[in-house]
């Protein structure tokens, strides 16, 4: 009898499991993130959702050798387990998002699953990504790599010397945190609370708040040549490229690797960040390659995946690319449990 592996991708909008064999990716389920109930709703949710994956590939979930997650952050440690502490899931953080019923301070992730299952292998969703682009996509064979997400949010992974940086509470790379300039209070506020953080000045919403219409729309004019559009991108390339950069130099990275919707316009921003990022130091930035996420759309099955993933599969999926041919999703209601 075959092994089975899940992957679970949270995420502050939706919850995904697929399980996969060595074959393949065998069935996929998606439902909105709980965000009321006690604070273990979120691990049941996941739990159920595996339980639900197993039944539509057909397998008895006893089968699930490992479970790789691949979630929003940041973590806290709670009595030696990884908790989740993301404040657009847990509403008791202070800082109270828009359409989060709870007082969670934290969600007791690692505790209430390990016990289900034979191994539970947690990351945020930006280093299970880094592992990913390394393991499967754009930087394949990398021991230096930089992995970025340009979206919602803004986050990092990278692995240094072919090692997988974590720290003391799986938070390294946080990026969309670091700040960019002095402290002031004009400067923009970022959703965690701090100001002038690279996440408050480039992320999608930044771009929508700074130009009054929604990212896409921004490029679409920047592309067309208007002015406005053309400056915000300029000036938001700038700034992401400065961020890079103070990554590079913390890091000695070789290859950084964008992902995110807002990277999508690799044409237009490629050539922006690089313009930028030479121009630093060029003993820490020279041979510094620039490119693409390869895995971007699949990262909800791959990231969490490739957490868990034996040793033994990876050069048949290389070869294979099972994650291209996933089965259709299936959509669960939200009171379903
Ligand atoms: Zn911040």
């Amino acid at each position: 009898m075959g092994r089975y592996f899940a992957a679970v991708d949270i995420g502050a909008t939706k919850t995904t499991v697929s399980v996969s064999s060595r074959r393949g990716i065998a069935a996929r389920v998606y439902q909105l993130t709980r965000k009321s109930g006690d604070r273990a709703a979120v691990p049941r949710q996941v739990d159920f959702l595996i339980g639900f994956a197993c039944a539509q590939a057909g397998i008895d979930s006893r089968r699930i050798a490992a479970v790789g997650i691949s979630t929003a952050s940041p973590f806290l440690k709670s009595d030696g387990f990884l908790a989740l502490a993301a404040p657009n899931i847990c509403g008791g953080l202070g800082q109270k998002l828009e359409g989060i019923d709870n007082d969670w301070t934290e969600v007791p992730l690692e505790r209430e699953l390990s016990g289900r299952y034979p191994r539970v292998q947690i990351a945020n969703d930006c280093v299970s990504a880094a592992v990913a682009e390394r393991t499967f996509g754009a930087g394949r064979g990398e021991d230096d790599l930089l992995y970025v997400t340009w979206s919602t949010g803004i986050g990092g992974g990278a692995f240094v010397d072919g090692h997988l940086l974590t720290g003391k509470n799986d938070n390294a790379l946080h990026l969309g945190h670091i700040v960019m300039n002095y402290h002031d209070d004009g400067e923009p506020l970022c959703g965690c609370g701090g100001r002038a953080h690279l996440e408050a000045l480039v992320s999608g919403p930044a771009i929508a708040r700074d130009y009054g219409a929604p990212p896409a729309e921004v490029f679409r004019r920047c592309r067309s040549g208007e002015p406005a559009a053309t400056a915000l991108i300029h000036r938001v390339a700038m700034i992401m490229a400065t961020g890079l950069y103070n990554a590079v130099a913390l890091l000695d990275s070789r290859v950084i690797i964008v992902g995110g919707s807002v990277s999508r316009n690799w044409d237009l921003l490629e050539p922006l960040l690089a313009e930028e990022f030479y121009h630093g130091f060029p003993a820490l930035t020279g041979g510094v390659e620039f490119r693409r996420s390869q895995l971007d759309r699949y990262l909800g099955d791959v990231a969490g995946l490739s957490l868990v993933m034996p040793e033994s599969w990876i050069a048949e999926w290389q070869k294979r690319e099972p994650w291209r041919r996933a089965p259709e999703t299936t959509v669960l209601e939200p009171d379903m449990s």
